[in-house]
């Protein structure tokens, strides 16, 4: 019996581990598919972590110390794709890829989140060389620069609003005419003098070279129109997937409270409404989305652990 199976290896998961590890707990898992790292591995630069301010190093050199910190105290790596993670009485059964299961006191679950891609062509090419889907990480880059921002949801306007405060100009690209976004949030962007509406339109194609992204090519719909606008940096904010499938039953509902939009629903003690289960990271509800604040996360989920299973004993 596992006292703690942590479901993947970002910078929640690592944190959690090491504190659990370091915290007494001998008998702790950490479920990772991949190699451990998170999605911070395939950023070319991290400028925002405090401590570590090295320009030369890219999110995977970041995250090569923090495995060897997190290993040091005696977290097991289990290199398997959790299918599964269900209650059964006062444990947890945690079946892998292959139908293996694992049986656990508490469940620390950190699978993260993945900004969805709108398809244009480029997109892939210059992703993390001047395309982006992090206003927080990147915006600072293009400080009074020009940035070109696709979507109208709530997001890509909250964020095109966060730009506008280091930017010079923001293009907000939206394929329609109407916007998804809250009418308030409109509101306040379209009240801010350097944002700049362009509707009707999409992303035809992200140009650039082997420096990285030049240039956007944006096509109106409706006239076929194409305006190449140059020197900017693009952020496409068309949604996000939690990955919360490990919490799902067999009913396809989920086991514990969840979002319309997807997140877990937790407390400030990273606590779900299933005692011993606990998130942390991005697939929780209201994350910021930072490598600081799951590793803070991670940090919380794993002392109450240590709580849970000390009121248990
Ligand atoms: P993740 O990092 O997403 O880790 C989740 C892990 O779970 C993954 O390793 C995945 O393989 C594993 N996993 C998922 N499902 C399963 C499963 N079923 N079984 C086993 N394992 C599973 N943040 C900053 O603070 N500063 C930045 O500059 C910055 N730049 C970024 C640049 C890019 C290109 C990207 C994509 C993100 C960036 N971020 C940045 C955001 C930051 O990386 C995330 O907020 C952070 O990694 C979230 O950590 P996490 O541990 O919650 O999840
Ligand atoms: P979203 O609401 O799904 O909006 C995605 C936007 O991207 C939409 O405008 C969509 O266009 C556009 N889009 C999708 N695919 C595209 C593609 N391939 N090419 C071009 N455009 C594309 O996503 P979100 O903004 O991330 O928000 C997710 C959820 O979180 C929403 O329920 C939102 O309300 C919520 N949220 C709330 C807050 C808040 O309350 N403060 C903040 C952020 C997010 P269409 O409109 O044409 O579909």
């Amino acid at each position: 019996m596992l006292d703690c199976a942590i479901i993947g290896g970002g910078p929640a998961g690592l944190t959690a581990g090491l504190y659990a590890t370091r915290g007494g707990l001998e008998n702790v898992a950490l479920f990772e598919m991949g190699m451990p790292g998170g999605q911070i591995t395939q950023s070319s630069e991290i400028e925002n972590y405090p401590g570590f301010f090295e320009h030369d190093k890219t999110g995977m050199d970041f995250m090569d110390t923090w495995q060897k910190q997190c290993f040091h105290f005696g977290l097991k790596h289990e290199m398997k794709k959790v299918e599964s993670v269900e209650k059964t009485g006062e444990h947890f059964t945690v079946t892998v890829e292959g139908g293996e299961t694992y049986e656990a006191m508490t469940v620390i679950t950190c699978t993260g989140s993945v900004p969805k891609r709108a398809g244009f062509k480029g997109e892939d090419t210059y992703f993390g060389k001047g395309v982006s889907t992090c206003a927080t990480c990147d915006g600072f880059f293009y400080k009074n620069k020009p940035v070109t921002v696709l979507g109208g949801g709530d997001t890509a306007l909250e964020e095109a609003f966060f730009l506008s405060n280091i930017c010079s100009d923001v293009y907000v690209v939206h394929r329609r005419g109407e916007f998804r976004a809250a009418p308030p949030t409109l509101d306040r962007v379209m009240r801010k003098e350097n944002i700049h509406l362009i509707t009707d339109s999409v992303i035809e194609e992200a140009v650039g070279d082997a420096m990285g992204l030049s240039g956007v090519d944006i096509k109106n719909t409706k006239t076929n129109e194409i305006t190449h606008m140059d020197n900017t940096g693009l952020f496409v904010f068309v949604g996000h997937n939690v990955n919360n499938g490990v919490l799902k039953d067999d009913k396809g509902g989920f086991i514990c409270d969840v979002t319309d939009w997807g997140q877990v629903v937790v407390d400030l003690s990273m606590k779900t409404n299933v005692p011993g289960l606990f998130m942390a990271g991005d697939i929780r509800i209201e994350a910021p989305k930072q490598v600081v604040s799951a590793a803070g996360d991670g940090s919380i989920a794993a002392l109450q652990v240590i709580s849970y299973l000390q009121e248990l004993a």
